[in-house]
């Protein structure tokens, strides 16, 4: 917005008024004249967002600006959840990185309330115990470490990640998917228990 008389740029705004239209009183901040402008806010849209949480997911609806650009790993607020957006389907049907609200046709995000869920498989030589377990999103898990899950004690030794297979260092909780360990011996002791955080036993292969 631009001074009509000196074509100053600075200006402070005195009055707002309106509310899908927004008639504002402007004050230049160079030559002190004072002029009004209207400015059209545009109306949010519903849109479709699809929420998953470990294997389930929900469909919910949520008010953007047509115009406000979208890209996945941005966080979002559903009903007042955190959730972060995994991929983004447009109206043509394809699936892309980043988009305009009004292109799209769903919003696809995973929710980020509540803890991480997290698989444990160990190992005893080819037959293999596994678990679920749920832990604080920031929990962090290192190759290398020795702990304790119902009357296992193992220790660490791979993890996958969301994005790849890792075999030294550590990985939050919520970028795991899943921890390798091999039965730990007798002395070693254990730095944590998972005991009381297994929520799932899943089939022994
Ligand atoms: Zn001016």
């Amino acid at each position: 917005m631009k001074c009509p008389v000196c074509n100053s740029e600075s200006h402070e705004i005195l009055k707002t008024k309106g509310k899908n239209t927004k008639e504002i009183l402007i004050k230049c901040n160079e030559c002190g004249n004072t002029f009004r402008e209207t400015i059209k806010i545009p109306k949010m849209v519903d849109c479709r967002i699809i929420i998953s949480q470990f294997s389930q997911s929900e469909k919910k609806q949520i008010k953007l600006y047509p115009d406000e650009i979208l890209q996945v790993g941005e966080v979002l607020l559903v009903d007042g959840d955190e959730v972060e957006i995994t991929s983004l389907e447009n109206n043509r049907g394809g699936r892309v990185s980043k988009s305009q609200v009004s292109e799209l046709e769903t919003i696809w995000a995973t929710s980020l309330a509540g803890p991480a869920r997290v698989g444990v498989s160990i190992d005893y030589s080819g037959r293999v115990l596994s678990k679920k377990v749920e832990v604080e999103r920031d929990f962090q898990f290192t190759v290398g470490d020795v702990v304790k899950m119902g009357r296992a004690v193992f220790r660490i030794k791979s993890m996958k990640t969301i994005t790849s297979k890792i075999r030294k260092g550590s990985a939050l909780a919520e970028q795991i998917k899943r921890v390798y360990g091999r039965p730990a011996s007798h002395k070693d002791k254990f730095q944590y228990d998972l005991t009381s955080k297994i929520v799932e036993n899943e089939d022994i292969d």
